[in-house]
């Protein structure tokens, strides 16, 4: 388990060309020319213009502004991919020359689109590959290829954001969510890095990948409350790499869960809702589901099928499988793994109060 769904193309993109620390020169293993088609698929996203404007914003350069109260859950975008850029690939050239002809097949308003996006690599790339090395969004965590989204480039970074940017496989689309409440006026905000980075990893990345400082409310922090904050999230980050060990949930279940709960308190307590909510929720039903336990998996499902609607919708492939799991927990590939707490659906409490069914579910009774 990682946070890293939320990183933009750019990281991915850095760590594969360390090697070559140019851009265009001493690249060593050329990948198959078919590897670097880019397909033209402009967008069609009419339905969501009324929800923002794009305006200049004091400091922030260009940014998303709602126009509307925008409520938690709300898809604010979707939008396909202006270019599709090929899995990276160290052969900038073909990379560049792939780019140049998915731009010949755009209009010339769509070309404007691209050409107006940012680039912080101007001094050492040409533009093609500067404006797709800033901007480019993979498709998912482990996407082989990622895109050009010349809408969704406009929202502005936060370390505290209150929407989410998720490649929609199913749509072939990029959605971003509300996942807070977005009053008129507030700036839509996704997070370019990972929160649960510390203050200075956090200002190294999006200083190397996107060439500014963050000032947002996270990193404006006194700094005695900033660093605080970092060992809490550390501690956090400690219990969440222990939870991705298998041997562990088979043979420490109840500490398994107990971790999931602590980070969920923690979670709570930070403040940081987002997609972190939902992997816990992942994280315990996975560790009832393998000890047989269908009574707390289908609840946990349903927990994470909810968080998971707010963030991307009923229609993302992940909701889609958190909601087969609601109706049939047992479909999940981890059961029968062990039959420790095995109990049906049935099992289910009636009549408990929030507090005594969070304790059931939790098993803190
Ligand atoms: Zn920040």
């Amino acid at each position: 388990m990682g946070f890293d769904e939320g990183l933009v193309f750019e990281k991915r993109q850095r760590k594969t060309e360390e090697k070559s620390k140019s851009c265009g020169k001493d690249q060593n293993h050329v990948e198959k020319a078919n590897d670097t088609n880019a397909i033209v698929k402009p967008g069609n996203n009419n339905d969501d213009e009324q929800l923002y404007v794009v305006k200049r914003l004091r400091g922030r350069g260009m940014g998303c502004v709602a126009t509307s109260k925008i409520p938690r859950g709300t898809r604010i975008l979707a939008e396909a991919p202006l270019l599709i850029i090929p899995k990276v690939t160290t052969d900038i050239k073909a990379v560049e020359a792939v780019i140049m002809q998915g731009l010949k097949g755009l209009t010339r308003d769509q070309q404007r689109s691209f050409f107006e996006l940012a680039n912080i690599h101007k001094r050492s790339c040409s533009p093609l590959i500067g404006i797709t090395r800033t901007n480019a969004m993979p498709f998912g965590s482990a996407g082989e290829e990622g895109g050009i989204f010349p809408r969704a480039a406009r929202i502005n970074h936060s370390c505290n954001p209150n929407s989410q940017n998720r490649w929609n496989h199913n749509l072939g689309k990029l959605t971003i969510h509300a996942f807070k409440d977005i009053e008129v006026g507030e700036e839509i905000t996704i997070a370019y890095v990972d929160g649960a980075m510390n203050f200075g990893d956090r200002q190294l990345a999006l200083e190397e990948a996107f060439g500014f400082h963050c000032s947002c409310e996270l990193c404006s922090l006194p700094e005695e409350e900033s660093e605080k904050r970092d060992s809490r999230v550390q501690e956090m980050l400690q219990l969440d790499s222990l939870l991705g060990d298998g041997r562990r949930t088979m043979s420490k279940p109840l500490a398994c869960l107990r971790d999931a709960y602590t980070i969920f308190q923690m979670l709570n307590v930070e403040g940081i809702s987002g997609s972190r909510i939902a992997r816990v929720y992942n994280d315990a039903l996975q560790i009832v589901i393998a000890h047989g336990d269908q009574a707390r998996a289908k609840v946990f499902a349903e927990k994470a099928h909810a968080a998971r609607v707010i963030l991307e919708g009923e229609d993302s492939a992940e909701t889609m499988r958190l909601k087969a799991l609601m109706e049939k927990p047992s479909s999940h590939g981890l059961f029968g793994s062990s039959k420790t707490w095995a109990q049906p659906v049935t099992a289910i409490p009636q009549g408990l109060s929030e507090a005594e069914f969070d304790g059931w579910l939790w098993k803190r009774d």
